[in-house]
């Protein structure tokens, strides 16, 4: 295959984003802020379409990161602005509630909404809070989860509230839900909240219970390549609610809560032949991330290179061919990285669109991802866009 010039985008130091951030607080604001606090994005490493059957997922914090910046003031105004969006707000805190606020100041608002229990009546909740993102808007990589943590860590902080990561990871999960009014199965907000650098986290979506697994790419010389494929999503929500409605009924017909307590061997009675397959993905998906942490936990990830590929590839295959929620735009940018050499290649979150992740030698991103562009331009797809992510250290505060 040819190779096409790409430009490969690695996140902008953490320090210099955060002093950005800052200059931008002074510069909106007109005076310094009390402190920037930013969280990252993520992407899921393995275990996908499982949570809804209490499976198990790994996903690990990537190095885009959205900052806030961010002062408290003696009024009860909230005041907001994002770097990537000129909308500028101005809102009454004591006035917030569900469907008063749109666009994204609602993932923020909705955050101060969803602390409410853990604020004091008589607490004025006045702040001023610059957004400055780098995690791309609605390529799968959440953006949604890393303002939301951010905004958390931000006013968690501002107000001295004492929560801890756990009830901030609620709090961001509400403000989506029940605030914003968009759907989150909250391994978005875990993984932003809760990763370790140098660590996927383990998340049993059963109990919602978490353990950080080493998973340190930069110091054996490997990267994760996120590939962007900019393929349009299109009823995505009525495919979920069928993929979730097909689990259910696979579910039911063996007579168990959920696929989480079903074997491989189970799947076989179920009558119906689309619904075996759909079934037979949630089982097996759920078994790769077991064998995958077990590799994890029995030696490093250069040690168990292969076998780790071969799992996120078994991962892909299953999401095409049992669960089919790709499209075409996945399918090639996971083949050319799997015939540039990346040692496993899957897609990443819901499907339908979104992004690729490829594990790969850190000295072989260019290579891999100018396959993958020349693929894309063979087959008249629109660029699609790269990424490096190493696992990074989830939300906190910068300065
Ligand atoms: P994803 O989370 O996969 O990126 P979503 O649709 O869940 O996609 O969230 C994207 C939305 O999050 C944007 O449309 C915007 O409303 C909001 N958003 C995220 N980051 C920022 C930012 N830095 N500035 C303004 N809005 C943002
Ligand atoms: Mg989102």
């Amino acid at each position: 295959m040819t190779s096409t010039a790409v430009a490969l985008s690695a996140a902008p130091a953490r320090e210099e984003a955060a002093a950005r951030a800052e200059a931008r607080f002074v510069e909106s604001f007109g005076y310094a802020p009390d402190g920037v606090w930013s969280a990252p994005g993520r992407v899921n490493i393995i275990g996908e379409h499982v949570d809804y059957q209490d499976g198990l997922c790994l996903p690990m914090a990537i190095s885009h990161r959205c900052f806030a910046a961010a002062a408290r003031t003696p009024t009860d105004r909230v005041r907001l602005r994002s770097v990537q969006d000129d909308v500028v707000l101005d809102l009454d805190a004591q006035q917030l509630e569900p469907g008063a606020v749109e666009g994204w100041p609602a993932y923020v608002a909705g955050v101060l909404w969803a602390l409410r229990p853990y604020i004091s009546g008589a607490v004025t909740q006045g702040m001023d809070i610059l957004i400055d993102g780098q995690v791309p808007l609605g390529a799968g990589l959440s953006s949604s989860a890393a303002l939301e943590c951010a905004a958390a860590e931000a006013i968690e902080a501002l107000l001295g509230l004492g929560t801890t990561r756990l009830q901030r990871v609620r709090a961001a999960i509400t403000a989506e839900t029940d605030f914003a009014g968009a759907s989150t199965g909250g391994l978005d907000q875990s993984a932003s909240v809760l990763s370790r650098a140098g660590h996927a986290l383990f998340l049993d979506c059963r109990d919602f219970s978490t353990r950080p697994v080493p998973w340190d790419l930069a110091s054996q010389g490997l990267a994760l390549l996120i590939t962007d494929t900019r393929a349009e999503h299109s009823h995505v929500d009525g495919e979920y609610t069928a993929r979730r409605a097909d689990s259910e009924r696979a579910a039911a017909e063996l007579g168990v809560a959920t696929l989480r307590d079903a074997a491989v061997a189970d799947v076989e009675r179920i009558a119906d032949p689309l619904v075996r397959r759909r079934a037979h993905h949630v089982v097996t998906e759920i078994q790769r991330v077991r064998e995958f942490d077990e590799l994890l936990a029995a030696g490093t990830v250069r040690e168990n290179v292969a076998a780790l590929g071969t799992l996120l590839n078994a991962s892909h295959d299953s999401l095409r061919d049992d669960y089919e929620v790709t499209v075409p735009q996945l399918d090639v940018a996971v083949d050319a990285a799997r015939d540039a050499g990346a040692h496993g290649a899957r897609m990443t979150g819901g499907g339908f669109g979104g992004s690729t992740i490829a594990l790969i030698e850190a000295d072989a991103a260019e290579q891999v991802a100018s396959t993958i562009a020349a693929a894309f331009a063979e087959q008249g797809f629109t660029a699609p866009q790269f990424f490096l992510a190493l696992p990074e250290e989830g939300a906190g505060q910068d300065r």
